[in-house]
């Protein structure tokens, strides 16, 4: 099963959820990571399975970069929020270097989210 991570920022996080609402149907057949709040939230008011990871701050982007490091996550979607400056910034940047580094898609607004996922439906149907 493929994994889809998924994290966002406070100011992100109800547009998340939103976003994670509209694409539900779809995304019951991933494995879901998350970092510790978003996952939470997702968990509580989705009641979607979700493997939480540590908050960001605390090190969660990091554990989800070494899953993207060691190719056990093929999509992520970071809804970034770019009018705040984040005190973990360092570890934003490595996880979206190893994106790159291992070309990971990745969608850091919730409208290339929507892209991504329409070609993981479009995949997913062609696969059933
Ligand atoms: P959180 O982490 O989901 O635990 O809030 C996200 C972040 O701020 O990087």
């Amino acid at each position: 099963m493929e994994t889809i991570a998924l994290i966002a920022h406070d100011k992100k996080k109800d547009e998340m959820l939103e976003f994670v609402e509209h694409h539900k149907e779809l995304l019951e057949k991933f494995h879901l990571v998350a970092t510790r709040t978003t996952g939470t939230l997702i968990k509580e008011h989705l009641g979607l399975e979700v493997e939480t990871m540590m908050s960001g701050p605390l090190g969660g982007d990091q554990q989800i970069g070494a899953l993207v490091a060691t190719e056990q996550v093929q999509y992520v979607i970071f809804l970034r929020d770019p009018l705040t400056s984040q005190p973990h910034e360092p570890d934003i940047n490595a996880l979206l270097r190893l994106c790159d580094v291992h070309n990971i898609p990745l969608a850091t607004n919730r409208q290339s989210a929507h892209i991504m996922l329409n070609y993981v439906a479009l995949k997913d149907a062609k696969k059933s």
